[in-house]
């Protein structure tokens, strides 16, 4: 029995098995760069976390905040880049190398739209589903409109992309096995994350449904309150796991 009252949310599992899901190719139209680190000599960037609601066409145009291009910076270069994009965004979102930046855009090549689409990376709810769930008192983060353009012309496809942000923190410690990578200074980290997940009680936001992992933004976690909303409407396109949490 989950007592926490916390889920993981997973794209529908049937799909991917059956490699039916829904593919949506795109993406979003800036992100910071990557980085070379001098201590481990590692060059990477975050994937899987994502700020839509950020708009960097104010800003004087810098190659390096392109969507479609492979820049790398050193860590020192990544907090001058980095500094105009904190300024946009609240205390506490976090912006390592990579982050995407701006509205998602795309196409529809395969597979039928669901009222979610978490199956490539990005965080997409049918504009329906989105209202459906606020009227329901289920859903409170907020949403910006994705352009995503149907596969045949004459349908039309109105997504959403969530706010997410990274809240949740592990209670337990991630473990190196041999091969495996960390570093301290620039935070690359390979370690392998406890199975199943254990999240620490106290970070669980109070005001937000739906949010990431502090440690891995792959993982999208959730309160009870949203996946009794998505059951009770019938939505479809996501799934739910149960996910222990402890005091620290
Ligand atoms: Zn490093």
């Amino acid at each position: 029995m989950n007592c926490s009252g916390l889920f993981e949310l997973l794209p529908n599992q049937a799909a991917v098995r059956e490699q039916t899901y829904t593919y949506v190719d795109g993406g979003h139209p800036w992100k910071l760069p990557s980085i070379r680190c001098s201590a481990c000599g590692m060059v990477w960037g975050e994937r899987g976390l994502s700020y839509p609601q950020i708009d960097l066409s104010g800003l004087k145009p810098q190659k390096w905040y392109k969507g479609n291009l492979i820049c790398v910076m050193s860590p020192e270069e990544l907090s001058v880049a980095r500094a105009p994009v904190a300024a946009m965004l609240p205390p506490g979102y976090p912006l390592p190398p990579g982050t995407a930046l701006g509205p998602f855009r795309g196409r529809h090549l395969a597979g039928t739209m669901e009222d979610f689409d978490f199956y490539s990376g990005a965080h997409l709810i049918s504009r329906s589903a989105f209202d459906l769930l606020h009227t329901a008192g289920a859903l409170g983060v907020e949403a910006t409109p994705a352009q995503v353009n149907p596969r045949r012309t004459g349908t039309e496809i109105d997504l959403l992309e969530l706010h997410l942000v990274p809240r949740a923190r592990l209670a337990v410690p991630r473990t190196q096995d041999q091969g495996q990578r960390f570093c301290v200074e620039c935070g690359f980290d390979q370690r392998e994350f406890p199975s199943p997940l254990v999240i620490a009680r106290s970070s669980i936001p109070d005001k937000e449904e739906i949010f990431q992992l502090c440690e891995g933004p792959d993982y999208i976690l959730c309160t009870k309150k949203f996946v009794d909303g998505v059951e009770s409407l019938g939505l479809r396109g996501i799934e739910f796991r149960p996910v222990d949490s402890y005091d620290v």
